[in-house]
């Protein structure tokens, strides 16, 4: 059997590495490194397959939920609402703007934001809601949304482990995760579904005037050649990237598939186990998987990762300690407590590995010994 990795980088690569190799090599003989004609060819690539009208490259996901902060000109103090079960980078951009993130609850079920919690937090200093698409489903966009349109606030998607993932609305139309807020941020980190070769990001949105913005931003606030009309950043993504991130775009259907059959495989697997906890569905989006993450009951959860661990099989817990108890991000307004679902969460889940690569050998190797780990508790 193949040694088992959470993520399988080089057996993915292996199948295109003619094509890629090809492509970084005539990027390097053009020389045009930077904002070269891959960059552009990637992003009209990328606004067909989402259906959006604007994609703006950038250096990292990150960088992307800054810039999308920066162009849509909050002011320091301005509140931004955002979930405490998340990856640090969301709750980090807000601060560091000096902006006051606003954390609130998430799903049991899905882990996403809750539209309640949202409602209760909005105050008259509220600017954002910014929505985590969190393990590779959407959240409940329609109500965010509605949320939105009640109190004027921007929604800023963070999809950084949801591309690809469709939503589908009450009146039956779909759209792609990102593509239906105010602007959405994303992310190509080689391990997210559709990652390049190093950091990568990008902004996606349908208003031209904030697509206008945004591109000036990420590109030093200059709309002329040495013209500087507002403080930006310096945030590309490379042309090497570029041409790997297109090579992989015309995969990424496929790569959603095979994450949703490893994800069937495991829930079947485990599905009715009195311990255990299969990932919930949203059923208004589809599941792409950047992570399988399991619940496990009765605080065994540590127990069973050392047990894969003897078994060689990497397990990871995202994430592990909840934002409002991270020493950067304690604020009096929050105890210990305040997120009983956070909490809970950080204390039970559990993710198994997950990537384009799973054979069933070894999606069978792991169920095995995940339940093997409770029959001999
Ligand atoms: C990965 C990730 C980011 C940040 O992306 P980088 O490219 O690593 O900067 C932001 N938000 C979420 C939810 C992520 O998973």
């Amino acid at each position: 059997m193949k040694k088992i990795q959470m993520v399988d980088l080089i057996s993915q690569y292996e199948k295109i590495n003619e094509e890629v190799d090809n492509a970084v090599l005539n990027v390097i003989k053009s020389s045009a490194y930077i904002n070269g004609p891959e960059v552009k060819a990637f992003q009209s690539e990328l606004e067909d397959y989402l259906g959006v009208k604007h994609v703006i490259p950038c250096a990292n996901g990150t960088d992307a939920l800054q810039i999308a902060m920066m162009a849509l000109g909050f002011k320091p103090g301005d509140e931004v609402i955002t979930a405490s079960f998340t990856y640090v980078a969301t709750a980090e951009v807000i601060a560091l703007l000096q902006l006051k993130p606003v954390l609130v609850d998430v799903d049991p079920i899905t882990f996403s934001i809750d539209p309640q919690a949202i409602e209760a937090a909005i105050t008259d200093k509220t600017v954002a809601i910014v929505p985590v698409h969190l393990f590779g489903q959407c959240v409940d966009m329609e109500s965010i949304l509605q949320i939105a349109q009640k109190h004027q606030l921007a929604v800023i998607e963070d999809t950084a482990q949801a591309i690809g993932a469709d939503y589908t609305f009450q009146d039956g139309h779909k759209q792609k995760s990102g593509t239906m807020g105010t602007i959405g941020c994303t992310s190509f980190f080689p391990s997210k579904n559709l990652g390049c070769f190093g950091d990568g990001g990008a902004l996606y949105t349908n208003d031209d005037e904030l697509a206008k913005k945004v591109r000036m931003i990420a590109n030093h606030g200059q709309s002329i050649q040495y013209v500087h009309d507002s403080i930006g950043v310096n945030s590309r993504l490379d042309s090497i990237q570029a041409a790997i991130l297109r090579i992989k775009l015309r995969s990424l259907d496929a790569y959603c598939e095979a994450r949703q059959n490893a994800a069937a495989y495991y829930d079947q697997a485990f599905q009715g186990h009195s311990a255990i906890t299969i990932p919930g569905r949203n059923e208004h989006s589809t599941h792409v998987f950047h992570q399988y993450t399991l619940q496990i009951k009765g605080g065994k959860r540590d127990a069973l990762r050392a047990f894969l661990a003897t078994k060689e099989i990497p397990a990871m817990i995202y994430y592990p300690i909840p934002l409002h108890m991270q020493k950067a991000y304690m604020d009096s307004r929050y105890q210990k407590n305040t997120f009983p679902i956070t909490n809970a969460l950080c204390d039970s889940v559990i993710s198994l590995p997950m990537h384009t690569e799973l054979d069933e050998e070894q999606l069978s190797y792991i169920s095995k010994a995940v339940l093997e780990f409770f029959d001999l508790q």
